[in-house]
Formats: C-alpha cells, sequence, structure tokens
C-alpha cells in the first residue's frame, strides 16, 4: 500500500464544491503544471482505475434458455411431444436433439457475436484531456486519477468528477445524475455547502455532457467514487441482438408456424377421414410435415451473418454501436458527408496572406504540412518591404487567438489542437517568430471559445505595454463585418479569389480595449475591431474520397456535401473530388428561408450545402427522408447529435468527433475517412445479400419435404422420407452449407447495382418464385428416385436412403447456384468456393457417409447402404439440376422478366 504522506487528504467527498479551488487543488497536491507521469502512475495504483465495475451480463443458463423461446422451436417440440407419446421413441429422440444441437449453435454463436461487439465497442473507449507535466495531452478515460487536471470542452463526456477552476460559457446536461433536462450553467466559484447534486455549479460529474464552452478542472474522485458510481446507475451498453430483419424473419416465423399448424390439422384430418390411415400412423405423418416445414436453423445463422458483417466492417475501421445499422448501410441512398477531415485530409497549411497596404497585398508561403520550414515571398508587384514585418499584427493574430501546439516526434512535425490553429503556429515559426516567447508576452486573459454556431475565436491579451488587446479569427465574412466591412469590396474579391481556388480563409481583427473586462462577453465582440488580414488554407482532398465517391454514383447513391466552410472553397472542394461535374451550391440561408416542403426540393438538387449550421443538418435530413431516401449522415460536434439520431445511419468521427456525437451515431469511423463508409456500405450490402442467399437456399429444402409428404399422404403412397430422415436433412446441410454462406464474400459487379428500396420485403419476387420452383423440383425428383427405386424391386428403406442422398447432393448443386444470386455461378470462381463452402461440403459429404454406411446411424435412420452405380446416378442428377436452374437464370435475365434490383 501507499503510505498515508503521498496520497491526497479527501475531505468527505460531500465537500469538494464549497471548498475554493485554490485549496482544492492544494490538498490534492496539483500545479498548473498538473500531475507527472510518476505522480499520476502511483496514484493510479492507490486508487485504482477510473472505471465502473462491468455491468453482469445476462447469465448463461438465462442466455440458453432464451434460445428455445421460439415460435419455430415450439412446434418442433410439440412434435417430440406427439413422437414420444406415439412410442416412436427415435423421432422424439432425433427432434429433440436437433433442438439442442440448434440452442446450443445458437448459443454460442450468439455469445461470441456479443463478445465480438464489446470488444469492437472497445476501440473506441472515452479518452481525456488532461494536462500533465505542464503538456496538454490525451489518455485514457480510465488511467485518470484524483489531483488530474483536465481540460473540457462542448460535446466531451466528463470523465470524472471534477471541481472546476475555469469554465467559459460551460453548459452541462446532467439529466442522467439528476434527471434535469435543462444543461447546468458551470461557474469556478465555490458553492455553497448544503447545496443539491443539481446546484453544484462548481463541479461537473462524471459522466455528464458539456453541451456548450469549455472549461478546466481537477479531478476529485473517480471510478466507483463518484457521484455516478455511488448510484450505481449505469447506461446498459450491451442491448440484445435485434434488427429489423431479424425481426422480420421472426414474424415470418410465426406467421408460417400458423400456416404450418392449420394445414398440418387439415391434412391430418384428411390422412384419418379420407385415407383411412390409423390414428398413429397420421400423426407421425403430420409430425414429419411439421418438422419438415420449420427452418429452424434460420434465425442463427442470420445473426452470425451479421455479426460477421460486423467484424468485416471492423476490420475496415468502421465500428457498429447499433447492429441494426449494419442492415441499413446496405440499403443507403444518400450519405451526407462533411467536407473537413472526411472528404480532405484535415492537414492544414497555411499558403497565402492578404494584408492591406495601399491597395491590397498578397504573401505566397512555401513548405507543406507543419514542419516550419518554408518562407514567405510577395506574389506580384504589390508589396513593399519584409513581408514578414508588413504582416506582423495578422502573423501575432494568428499565433494569440489559437490553442494548438507544435511538437515533432521523431523528426515529423504535428499539430496538437485544431489543424488550422496548428498550421498557424507552423506560418508563425516560418516568419522568424517564436510562439511560446510571444505567447508568454501576450498573457491570454480570456476568451471565447470557437464554436461552429457563430464561427469565430476570440481572445483578450495583455500586450507588454499593458494594454487590454482583443483578437478575433473565424469565418471572414462574419470578421470583415466586426470590422465595419473596410476596403470597398476589394477583401470579398481576395476571398472569393482564395476560395475560388479551394482554399479555406480565414479573417483576423484586432480592438483595444479601455480597460479589460473581467468577462469576455459575445457583448465585447460586436463591432469597432480593426480588420488586419485574410489567410487561405489548402487541405487537400483524399485521394481514396474521390474513387469512394465514384463508386457511390455506380452504386446509385447520391452523395451531398454539408459543411460549415465557404460556399466557393465546397464548391471547388466537391468540383476537385468529382462529387458532380458542376456541383449545385446553397448556402444555409438559403435553407433557412425555404420552407420545409420547398427545402424536399432544394435538398434533392443540391450537392453541397455551404455555410450551414447544425439545425440546418437536421432539416436536411428529415427533407431528404420525406422522399423515401435512407440517409447516412456524418456528424462530429455536440450540435451535430440530433441529426445524427435522425438519420437512418449517424455516423460519428472517432478521431475529431466528440464524445457526444459518438454517442448519438451508429456508426463510429475509426479514420475519419469518407470511404471507410463506403466500404461500410458494401459490406452492408454483402450482408444483406448472404442472407437473401440463405433464405433462397434454406427455403426449397423445406418446401421440398413438405410437398413430399403432403403429396404422399394426399395420394395415399408411402412417405419417401420418415420424420428422423427429414429432420437429418435439415441439421445436416443448415448447420453446414446454410452457415457456408455467411461467409459468402462480396458479389463482383455489388457497387453497380442501385440501393435496395428501403421497404423492399425479404423475398422479392425473384425470389419467390425461385423457392416455388426449386421446391417443386426437389419434391418431383424425390418421387421420381422413390419409385424408381421401388419399382427395381429394392426394400422402401433402401429407397428412402437413396431419396435422402439425392436431396442432399441437390442441395450442395443448389448452394453453387444459390452463391451468386446475380450471374452465371458455372465459372472458376463459382467452381472453386471458398474455404468456408469447401469446408462445409466436406463435412456434408463426411456427414452423409456416415448416414448412409455408419451401423449406428444406420440403425437409428433406418438406412441401408447404397450401391456406387446408385451414387454416380445421385450425383448426375445434382449436376442436371444445376443445369436446369443455370439455364433458368440466363433465360430470366434474357427475357428482362425481372427487374435487376429484383433479383
Ligand atoms: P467544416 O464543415 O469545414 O468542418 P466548421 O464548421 O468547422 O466547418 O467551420 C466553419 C468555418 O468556421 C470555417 O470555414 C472557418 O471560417 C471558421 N473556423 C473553423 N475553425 C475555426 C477556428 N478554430 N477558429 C476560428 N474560426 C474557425
Ligand atoms: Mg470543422
Amino acid at each position: 500500500m501507499n503510505d498515508a504522506a503521498s496520497r491526497p487528504s479527501a475531505p468527505p467527498a460531500a465537500e469538494w464544491h464549497a471548498l475554493p479551488h485554490e485549496e482544492v487543488a492544494g490538498r490534492l497536491g496539483v500545479t498548473s503544471a498538473g500531475l507527472t507521469p510518476e505522480e499520476a502512475q502511483a496514484r493510479l495504483k492507490a486508487h485504482g482505475p477510473n472505471a465502473l465495475p462491468e455491468p453482469p451480463g445476462r447469465p448463461p443458463l438465462r442466455r440458453f434458455l432464451a434460445q428455445f423461446n421460439n415460435a419455430l422451436i415450439y412446434f418442433l417440440l410439440a412434435g417430440a411431444a406427439a413422437a414420444l407419446a406415439l412410442g416412436h421413441y427415435v423421432d422424439a429422440g432425433v427432434i429433440v436433439a436437433v433442438v439442442l444441437v440448434n440452442a446450443l449453435v445458437g448459443f454460442i454463436q450468439e455469445g461470441k457475436a456479443e463478445q465480438a461487439l464489446r470488444a469492437i465497442r472497445n476501440m473506441i473507449s472515452p479518452h481525456a484531456h488532461v494536462v500533465r507535466a505542464s503538456r496538454r495531452q490525451s489518455v485514457q478515460a480510465r488511467d485518470l486519477v484524483p489531483g488530474d487536471l483536465v481540460l473540457l470542452e462542448a460535446g466531451d463526456r466528463v470523465p470524472a468528477d471534477t471541481r472546476l477552476i475555469r469554465a467559459r460559457g460551460m453548459r452541462v446536461d446532467e439529466a442522467i445524475l439528476t434527471g434535469e433536462s435543462v444543461a447546468a450553467l458551470k461557474n469556478e466559484a465555490a458553492a455553497p455547502v448544503e447545496a443539491a447534486l443539481g446546484d453544484r455549479h462548481s463541479m461537473a460529474f462524471s459522466g455528464t455532457t458539456v453541451a456548450a464552452g469549455q472549461g478546466a478542472g481537477i479531478v476529485v474522485s473517480t471510478g466507483p467514487h463518484t457521484e455516478i458510481g455511488r448510484i450505481g446507475r449505469l447506461i446498459a451498453e450491451v442491448e440484445p441482438l435485434a434488427t429489423p430483419l431479424l425481426r422480420q424473419v421472426d414474424v415470418f416465423a410465426r406467421r408460417f408456424t400458423t400456416v404450418a399448424l392449420v394445414s398440418a390439422a387439415a391434412l391430418f384430418l384428411f390422412a384419418v377421414a379420407v385415407r383411412g390411415y390409423g390414428w398413429s400412423e397420421a400423426l407421425i405423418a403430420v409430425v414429419a410435415l411439421a418438422v419438415g416445414a420449420v427452418p429452424e436453423g434460420l434465425p442463427a445463422v442470420i445473426t452470425i451473418t451479421l455479426a460477421i458483417g460486423v467484424r468485416r466492417m471492423a476490420r475496415q475501421h468502421a465500428v457498429i454501436r447499433q447492429l441494426p445499422a449494419v442492415e441499413t448501410l446496405g440499403a443507403t441512398s444518400v450519405i451526407c458527408s462533411d467536407k473537413t477531415g472526411t472528404l480532405t485530409r484535415n492537414e492544414m497549411t497555411a499558403c497565402r496572406l492578404v494584408i492591406a497596404q495601399d491597395d491590397l497585398a498578397e504573401i505566397a508561403v512555401s513548405g507543406i504540412g507543419y514542419d516550419p520550414a518554408g518562407a514567405l515571398g510577395w506574389t506580384g508587384a504589390g508589396g513593399q518591404g519584409d513581408p514578414a514585418t508588413a504582416a506582423a499584427g495578422l502573423l501575432r493574430a494568428g499565433l494569440l487567438c489559437n490553442d494548438a501546439h507544435l511538437h515533432a516526434e521523431n523528426g515529423v512535425w504535428r499539430a496538437e489542437g485544431d489543424p488550422m490553429e496548428g498550421a498557424l503556429v507552423t506560418l508563425a515559426v516560418k516568419a522568424g517568430r517564436d510562439a511560446a516567447v510571444e505567447r508568454a508576452a501576450w498573457v491570454r486573459l480570456d476568451e471565447i471559445p470557437f464554436d461552429a454556431a457563430y464561427r469565430f475565436m476570440a481572445s483578450l491579451h495583455r500586450s507588454p505595454e499593458g494594454e487590454a488587446v482583443l483578437f478575433v479569427k473565424g469565418a471572414p465574412e462574419e470578421v470583415l463585418r466586426l470590422a465595419g466591412t473596410p476596403g470597398g469590396g476589394a477583401w470579398e474579391a481576395a476571398i472569393a479569389r482564395a476560395a475560388a481556388a479551394g482554399e479555406r480563409v480565414l479573417g483576423f481583427a484586432m480592438k483595444r480595449l479601455p480597460v479589460a473586462p473581467a468577462r469576455l462577453s459575445f457583448e465585447d465582440v460586436r463591432e469597432g475591431f480593426s480588420f488586419l488580414g485574410l489567410i487561405g488554407f489548402i487541405d487537400p482532398p483524399r485521394p481514396e474520397a474521390v474513387t469512394a465517391i465514384a463508386e457511390c454514383r455506380s452504386a446509385g447513391i447520391g452523395v451531398k456535401m454539408i459543411t460549415g466552410d465557404h460556399a466557393a472553397t465546397a464548391g471547388a472542394i466537391a468540383r476537385q473530388l468529382g462529387l458532380a461535374e458542376t456541383p449545385v451550391v446553397a448556402t444555409g440561408a438559403e435553407v433557412d428561408a425555404v420552407s420545409d416542403d420547398d427545402l424536399v426540393a432544394l435538398a434533392a438538387r443540391t450537392d453541397v450545402f455551404a455555410r450551414t449550421s447544425p439545425e440546418n443538418k437536421l432539416r436536411i435530413v428529415r427533407a431528404l427522408q420525406s422522399t423515401g431516401a435512407v440517409v447516412a449522415m456524418t456528424g462530429d460536434g455536440v450540435n451535430d447529435a440530433p441529426s445524427l439520431r435522425q438519420a437512418d445511419v449517424g455516423i460519428a468521427m472517432g478521431g475529431k468527433g466528440t464524445e457526444a456525437a459518438k454517442q448519438a451515431a451508429d456508426v463510429v469511423l475509426l479514420d475519419d475517412n469518407f470511404a471507410t463508409i463506403v466500404a461500410a456500405v458494401k459490406e452492408g450490402r454483402t450482408v444483406y445479400d448472404n442472407i437473401r442467399k440463405m433464405i433462397a437456399w434454406t427455403l426449397p429444402t423445406n418446401g421440398g419435404e413438405v410437398l413430399a409428404v403432403i403429396g404422399a399422404i394426399l395420394s395415399g403412397v408411402a412417405m419417401p422420407m420418415s420424420a428422423a430422415q427429414i429432420l437429418w436433412i435439415n441439421l445436416a446441410t443448415s448447420a453446414t452449407l446454410g452457415l457456408a454462406l455467411a461467409f459468402e464474400p462480396t458479389e463482383p459487379g455489388i457497387m453497380a447495382r442501385p440501393p435496395r428500396p428501403a421497404k423492399a420485403g425479404l423475398m422479392s419476387r425473384f425470389m419467390l418464385w425461385r423457392v416455388v420452383l426449386v421446391s417443386v423440383l426437389f419434391t418431383l425428383v424425390s418421387f421420381a428416385v422413390f419409385f424408381q427405386s421401388l419399382w427395381r424391386g429394392q426394400e422402401v428403406e433402401m429407397a428412402r436412403t437413396l431419396v435422402v442422398n439425392t436431396l442432399v447432393v441437390m442441395e450442395i448443386f443448389y448452394l453453387f447456384n444459390v452463391r451468386f444470386l446475380h450471374m452465371r455461378s458455372l465459372s472458376w470462381r463459382g467452381a472453386l468456393g471458398t474455404p468456408a463452402v469447401l469446408l462445409a461440403l466436406a463435412a456434408v459429404v463426411a456427414g452423409q457417409f456416415a448416414f448412409t454406411y455408419l451401423p449406428v446411424m444406420q440403425a437409428i435412420f433406418d438406412t441401408r447402404p447404397v450401391a456406387l452405380l446408385d451414387g454416380v446416378m445421385i450425383i448426375a442428377i445434382g449436376v442436371a439440376l444445376m443445369v436446369v436452374l443455370e439455364g433458368e437464370k440466363l433465360l430470366l435475365r434474357r427475357l428482362g422478366l425481372f427487374a435487376a434490383g429484383e433479383m
């Protein structure tokens, strides 16, 4: 254990809010430099990680039993009970075995899927910004200790209970703690000792979200000692594995079961009354029908397919937070994307300065990235003197109205903080200034942080001469307005020039104040500024975004850029990205001016929305959705949360995104990259395809079996298969071949198809036709084999063995046909299959040999050894089926009976 002296002396947790923050700092032994890494390490040992105990998961037994809670399984168990009552112990045993195996497979796979989901979610574990040893850094929230100096800004989740030492317009949403839905305003003054939790304005509590402003504070308690830890109420992170598709399958299963029950009853009556079957004989025939009808393996296999999709997406840096997003991604018809950082690299370089001399003069900056190697030089004839001296005021504003820091790691220069602000530091160094010296000489007194809602940042400084000076930087038209729009249109022309080249433009201004206000307010940033100049930044498009956008166009997916940036800049970047030949640009002001009804048409025809606000985003999503579009929307700020929730797929940025945006999103991009969204859409389409393939493959088996039993009863002939054999077919094929379909890779040309209609059912007309056709073929072939065998004088057990083997072989060949719903399967790619398919094939063949030749199996299933020639005949039947079905695929395509989207 640690000795008592080095441990901070903690007052009862209830009192931190009532102490002056200086005293809190003293008691917790922390200075403005933050803790040293060694001290933080020692405290972490003493206090334990800043994490709450994991909520207990569902106990395994409950999860196992839940596998039986399914209409299909009830139906099977009823069949088992009936078989048992009739003394058909083998049938009853086989049914129970199938149910158990099925439940076990489901149990294991579901557990694996849940685990994988959790592991993938851990990839986006929360981080906190702290100051340690005088350096701002990002650490895992679980490594925070009492005494840590944390920085908080809008969108952050407060990582631990924190006594604020500074708060600027800081509002915190404390609903999870207090139930209060209005965000609470915070400040650093001590609160009364008796203040209730919701009134402790000097505290930010773990688990709450910063809704606006920024601040800093000292961590006073972590993990289970925080208020939320003591309440023990946790936001449950593990949702049940339910998606619209699984629910659809469930509904289908229920309906199906009802139909099967009714027809089974009718058939039973028919068998007894018309055909003169005995009670028990009729009942066992109906049990065979029932077990044949139930596609019991389907739900488990679909869950597995979804889980595989989640894993494949994670490998491509898209983390699924909500399982239904896997399906919705596949149906996405419009992607609304941020520009900066998503479509562009977010690696800013200041490349152009515009200042006022006699006229406006332009300075070009050389060098790339954050490496401060480069120089300033006049462009054109306008400039006089040394450019760095001429632009001194502009450069200083860029350095002071700025929170970024540069540092070199193994010779690579990086910016900590906003990339544009990092580029301003690099620019100042290129101009021969020492950032640290200048920032120390001009002490910062207060600031108004940048917010996308008002698009500027202001900072108040004391000059070395003791004057109070206010700097602003921001969207140039805003800053020009603060300076009373000087220059008679010359500045606007300069802005337009830079923006047309795709540059991001910032304007800068300053004003001297007679006295420094204690607190900077929006009143101070209203008018009376003198304009200092413009700086243009290049932020190159991501090359992979260009490819991804082209792919979207071929896949019938609309791409819309929604940005806070200038219309001309955004339009130029859109052109470079190939978003459209001539991108249609609309501004947030235009969106504000139209009614919701008119916005529908505006949103549909616009490619680029510039100078938008988060409220615009929400309206744009709604307008697009009203036309039936399935909309994916990206976002990073706290104000984006509503539009992320409204979108069909909300996508948050893992890198630059706030915790609030991630919480609201369905998907988090680890690499903030537009191309990753498109990759995820592709995986989503693959998952959906594979599920449809699975259904298209499974149902004819059941259909064939049902029709065979019904046919036998109606015509009064012997059953071509026993109930136990039917179950064998289902089990042997679904756990192997069916599962293999879950691993199917993306079909070529998947992004050359239009998106599937959102309302489209699981079964297209084509698939329905397919299921009926193949069911009938299966039945006809089964009867043919059965009677041909009897006709040759073989006993009925032999004939049944042949039928079962034929059905399984047909299933195998049909699988190869189904693997490509949209193209020819008779190709090398089709014939070779995937490792999963080949493995499944080997398993089925081995199982079939055991079923036919193993004495134990012969005893259980009443089978007989098949002769070689009969075996050859069975394979030939499979090949013939394949040829017929491929011919049908070709014919239908030739005839154009089904639209591409319907296949
Ligand atoms: P984007 O959609 O490109 O991410 P933002 O909403 O981040 O746009 O920014 C909108 C505008 O606000 C920018 O074009 C720029 O003029 C201004 N701006 C962005 N970041 C800052 C900042 N850190 N300080 C001042 N102004 C900024
Ligand atoms: Mg931005």
